[in-house]
């Protein structure tokens, strides 16, 4: 049976067809930066949740970005068909280095065979000027440019408690900044924060979409090891959410989310390796179903229910 998620939810996958006329898929990279909040620049030690070998498993430093692409590919090709792919810049802050860097890397990138366009994962308080520039003038050229932002929770008391090292006033800043030149914005949203509850999502999600947003990310917050969130987990200082609760309040934003705004992800994973909880966090595909069939039974979905920003 297939899913009714397409059906409930604006997903990047619908969005990307219907404007390209065929499946585009992303192929994540690990270009080899670091990230500010952990080399001292803005703090040190990273967020409390991190540990960089969540992301992908797929794309390892070492190999170059066309190598990387070219693996990615061949894997995607082999599974879907697809032959049109967005370079996803995924580990670390993959705005954080020089800009000519940076203009040779998104190069390599937008080169390879297939790809037409970048998404790049980074901090809010890491997007300068002429970063943005190069990334319009990509777009001007006719590239699929998005800018994702990890923000997690607009409430500076969580961005402190979980030490990411900027606040809310950084990312309306950076929003303003990359939407001005004409850059879709992604922004990427954690549930389950320490001390927050289904009403501070509720919240964050209202002031992202009052400063304007193009799509969106959520992520159950997990529990993975080498993270000082493992260790306030061990001494019962934190509790991870139930399925059942992450599934209830995915829905409440979706519903409360303008139909045009597009989804590019409802839940996260990690590996099984370093994945210590919740469990439900490793079935993917449990959570959107979940999601979907949580909407379809309050016959319901994606903007549905935007009186409840207000
Ligand atoms: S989550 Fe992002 S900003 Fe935080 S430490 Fe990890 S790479 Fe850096």
């Amino acid at each position: 049976m297939s899913s009714p998620l397409p059906q409930l939810v604006n997903t990047l996958g619908q969005d990307l067809k219907r404007r390209h006329g065929q499946r585009v898929h992303k192929i994540a990279i690990h270009a080899g930066f670091t990230c500010p909040n952990r080399d001292g620049s803005k703090g040190r030690g990273g967020c409390t949740f991190c540990n960089n070998n969540s992301f992908s498993p797929h794309a390892r430093q070492g190999r170059s970005v066309a190598e990387q692409i070219a693996a990615g590919r061949s894997v995607i090709r082999r599974r879907t068909g697809a032959e049109r792919f967005i370079a996803y810049f995924q580990a670390y802050t993959n705005t954080y280095a020089d800009v000519d860097q940076l203009a040779r890397l998104y190069r390599e990138a937008l080169e390879a065979p297939g790809v037409i366009g970048l998404s790049i994962g980074t901090r809010p308080d890491c997007v300068p000027p002429p970063v943005l520039d190069l990334l319009a003038a990509h777009q001007e050229q006719g590239r699929e440019i998005w800018l994702e932002l990890g923000l997690q929770s607009s409430f500076d008391e969580t961005l402190q408690r979980v030490n990411r090292g900027h606040g809310f006033t950084e990312y309306a800043e950076a929003v303003r900044a990359a939407r001005a030149r004409g850059l879709r914005v992604c922004t990427h949203l954690i549930i389950g924060l320490p001390g927050e509850t289904a009403q501070h999502a509720m919240t964050t999600l209202k002031r992202v979409i009052d400063l304007g947003v193009d799509g969106l990310k959520l992520h159950p917050l997990h529990v993975v090891k080498g993270t000082r969130l493992a260790n306030q987990w061990r001494h019962g200082e934190y509790q991870p959410w139930s399925l059942a609760r992450y599934i209830e309040t995915a829905a409440d934003l979706i519903e409360a989310t303008p139909p045009e705004v597009v989804y590019h992800r409802l839940t996260g994973t990690a590996s099984p390796s370093i994945l210590l909880a919740p469990a439900w966090c490793a079935r993917k595909w449990q959570v959107i179903d979940g999601i979907a069939n949580l909407l379809q039974q309050r016959g319901s979905r994606q903007g549905n229910r935007l009186d409840t920003l207000h």
